[in-house]
């Protein structure tokens, strides 16, 4: 693993890195700077300080400089990190939890893995880090890993991504997974690029399909890019562990088996838990879905079409009629017409409801790839030729604002045939 070295030519004994280090792990000894390594998380903040050029960073090459560009250098293979060593095997997928319970995505995540692993032997493991989370370890095993990696720590309660990234790093480092997946929640998307960072290796995020060359053992990952004009297929071939996010509501959750025979491995007293450079002063909770469009069977969503925020009432309206949750396309998000937790498409929620009204929606490709695994798809749009009608089910061309009072009062008169 890399390691804060002090260079003593260099060293000017000024003890500035000794001020700043927020882990004390740097003390004066004979006016020279010295590293306590017990100490010591490699979080880099003394390289930059050091006036006198005296403190590098081992993971950095030789010569590199704070201010130097990465570009201008290639990176020495980290040893048992780097190639394509045989060393590397299986798939490990990412753990992740809150208040108490594993996240949703985790079972997805499992899926992608048993899914890629059917048919080869190869074990899936999990990392679980955490303070007291030993309790999550039997859903792992039911859900059919192989294996759980477990660090669990009273340092780790609060979750801090940057002393969870170094605790996984180092976990990974010690247990080479050929792959390790994760899901691209908020926190696999901060997690993940630390972790491929300090492992030196590559990363491929929000991937919508996986597929492994059993020749090779490389990932072949495939993602949308170019804001979605071309579908990317991307591999990680020089480097391990080879590491991706998934898409949220892509991939089928792992299913339980009948009998788990899975272990859990406890690597607590082997991996070393730091303390994180934050200071979390409150953890304040938001609604995961306020919008509720993931577990929604009906969906009512609305586009630019609807010309400004005042007529929201209307869709709301709707959508209470029938039962279904509001959705929203990225334009009228940006026109600040509605929250972005509505938001659906590439860079909002992937949904798969029942029914989906598309209300003064064009169609854009950013749009449905959120939305087009709906079972029935209904559009009203004022443009015959809109795209969104080479998808909808059943397309309807008309003004939005005498289509859907139209709905409502239909289902107003039906409601009270119903009570009479
Ligand atoms: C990198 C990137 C990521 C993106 N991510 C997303 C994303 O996650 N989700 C997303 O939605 N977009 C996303 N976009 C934006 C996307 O490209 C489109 O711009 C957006 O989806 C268009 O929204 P819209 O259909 O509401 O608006 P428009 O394209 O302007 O369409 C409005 C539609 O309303 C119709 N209309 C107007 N008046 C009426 C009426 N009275 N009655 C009926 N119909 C009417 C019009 O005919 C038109 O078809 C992204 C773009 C980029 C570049």
């Amino acid at each position: 693993m890399s390691q804060i070295r002090i260079l003593p030519s260099n060293c000017i004994g000024c003890g500035t890195c000794v001020q700043l280090c927020p882990f004390e792990a740097l003390s004066l000894v004979d006016a020279q700077a010295y590293v306590d390594h017990d100490r010591c998380v490699v979080c880099g903040s003394c390289v930059p300080v050091c006036p006198a050029d005296a403190i590098v960073d081992d993971s950095m090459p030789d010569g590199f400089r704070p201010g130097d560009s990465m570009d201008d250098w290639s990176m020495p293979d980290e040893p048992g990190i780097k190639s394509n060593e045989a060393s590397f095997s299986g798939i490990c997928v990412y753990a992740e939890h809150a208040d108490g319970a594993l996240v949703p995505s985790v079972a997805e995540v499992i899926g992608a893995a048993r899914q890629l692993t059917e048919g080869t032997g190869l074990p899936v493991s999990a990392v679980l880090i955490g303070s007291e989370v030993g309790h999550l370890t039997g859903e792992l095993l039911e859900l059919g890993v192989d294996e759980v990696w477990l660090v669990d720590s009273p340092k780790l309660r609060l979750y801090a991504e940057d002393a969870e990234a170094r605790c996984m790093s180092e976990l990974l480092a010690e247990l080479k997974p050929a792959i390790v997946l994760g899901s691209g929640t908020r926190r696999g998307r901060s997690i993940f690029p630390r972790v491929a960072a300090r492992l030196n290796t590559g990363l491929c995020a929000d991937c919508i399909s996986l597929s492994l060359d059993m020749e090779t053992g490389n990932l072949v990952v495939t993602r949308p890019a170019y804001g979605g004009s071309i579908v990317a297929k991307i591999i990680i071939p020089h480097q391990r562990p080879q590491m991706a996010t998934i898409k949220e509501h892509v991939f089928r959750p792992a299913s339980k088996v009948s009998v788990p025979n899975g272990i859990v491995r406890d690597m607590s007293s082997q991996i070393r838990v730091s303390k994180s450079v934050l200071e979390i002063l409150e953890v304040v909770k938001g609604r995961a879905d306020p919008a509720n469009l993931l577990q929604a069977d009906t969906i009512v969503a609305v586009g630019r079409g609807i010309k400004k925020a005042e007529n929201l009432p209307l869709i709301y309206e709707f959508a209470e009629a029938i039962g279904a949750s509001v959705g929203a396309t990225r334009a009228a998000v940006d026109l600040g017409w509605i929250h972005p937790s509505h938001q659906i498409g590439q860079t909002g929620s992937i949904v798969k409801p029942r029914v989906y009204f598309a209300c003064g929606i064009s169609g854009a490709l950013q749009h449905t790839v959120g939305m087009e695994e709906a079972e029935t798809i209904i559009a009203i749009n004022s443009d015959p030729n809109a795209p969104i009608f080479d998808l909808a089910t059943y397309g309807i061309v008309g003004d939005l604002f005498e289509v859907i009072p139209a709905f409502i009062e239909t289902l107003k008169a039906e409601k009270q045939q119903m009570m009479m």
